[in-house]
């Protein structure tokens, strides 16, 4: 059994964030994180290695410096890591994102015990598309949300964290699972993780590597294959001063709901 875990290389949004003159992320010049949801499917992950004593793989697209975190995530105990990494996979969408991983778990091997862990979300792109999409790409089933796993030989139970309440949903490997950071506690790399990690191997896949992949093909991958382009980035503007509703009565609240109405509030 091996479990693959997508993990996304952010830039570290409590610092600085440049754009380039194509409305593109300035990657290179941004401090960088693990995304938070996939250190969580990271720890999943990990939890069932300790367990079963299975193969888990840290998979990223990235630009190369990507590397340095699949080393952190092997310092951590992932067995392996896979950069995805190409000049032509530059400036995907999530259609795009999600066609070239796919691509990618494809070319490595999915077999029917094996689950692919990703993050709910990435906390830079935010649109939360990626996993589902690379679950229907491979055509098998996904369970997004995670807030609980349990393993079941080739049956996962998944309790769902919704809006307003829990679903515990069962699926068959081969599945894809999204994890929500209220699932665990991630763990921190170990010195020994830290002295081995440069032992392990990382394997690089770009577009040469890829290219005969049934899902890779220049009209969707990368800037060109994408169906949606940035068209413009900017920083909202900052709020004005508040306004202060004097009184207490009902005048005051009558105020205060019209304003409130009028900003579609409620
Ligand atoms: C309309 C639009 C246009 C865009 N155009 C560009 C562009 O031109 N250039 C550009 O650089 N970016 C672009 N992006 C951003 C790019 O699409 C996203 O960075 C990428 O597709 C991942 O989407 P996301 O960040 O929303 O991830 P989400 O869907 O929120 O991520 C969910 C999970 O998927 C996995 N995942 C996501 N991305 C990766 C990854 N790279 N490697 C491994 N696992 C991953 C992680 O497990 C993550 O937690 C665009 C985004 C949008 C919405």
């Amino acid at each position: 059994m091996r479990i693959y875990v997508c993990v996304k290389q952010v830039p570290d949004t409590s610092g600085k964030v440049a754009v380039n003159e194509n409305g593109t992320l300035n990657r290179a010049s941004m401090e960088t994180i693990v995304n938070p949801d996939d250190l969580s499917a990271m720890e999943q992950a990990l939890e069932i290695k300790d367990q079963t004593g299975c193969r888990v793989t840290a998979v990223t697209m990235g630009p190369p410096p990507a590397e340095g975190m699949l080393r952190e995530l092997i310092a951590m105990g992932a067995d392996d890591g896979v950069l995805i990494s190409g000049r032509e996979f530059g400036g995907s969408d999530t259609y795009a994102t999600s066609q070239i991983i796919a691509a990618a778990i494809r070319h490595l091997g999915l077999e029917e015990e094996d689950i692919i862990f990703c993050g709910r979300q990435a906390i830079d792109g935010d649109t939360a598309q990626v996993g589902p999409q690379i679950a229907e790409k491979l055509d098998i089933s996904q369970v997004t949300y995670a807030g609980k796993v349990e393993m079941d030989g080739k049956l996962v139970r998944v309790m769902r964290l919704m809006e307003d309440g829990y679903m515990t949903v069962e699926a068959q490997t081969p599945c894809l699972i999204t994890c929500v950071k209220e699932l665990n506690r991630p763990r921190y790399m170990t010195v020994r993780g830290i002295l081995e990690c440069y032992d392990k191997p990382v394997t690089v896949l770009d577009y040469e590597a890829l290219k005969d992949e049934p899902l890779i093909d220049p009209g969707t991958i990368g800037l060109a294959g994408s169906p949606t382009n940035i068209f413009k980035s900017f920083t909202p503007p900052q709020k004005g001063a508040g306004v202060m509703l004097e009184g207490a009565g009902r005048e005051a609240v009558r105020g205060l709901v019209e304003r409130l109405a009028a900003r579609h509030v409620i």
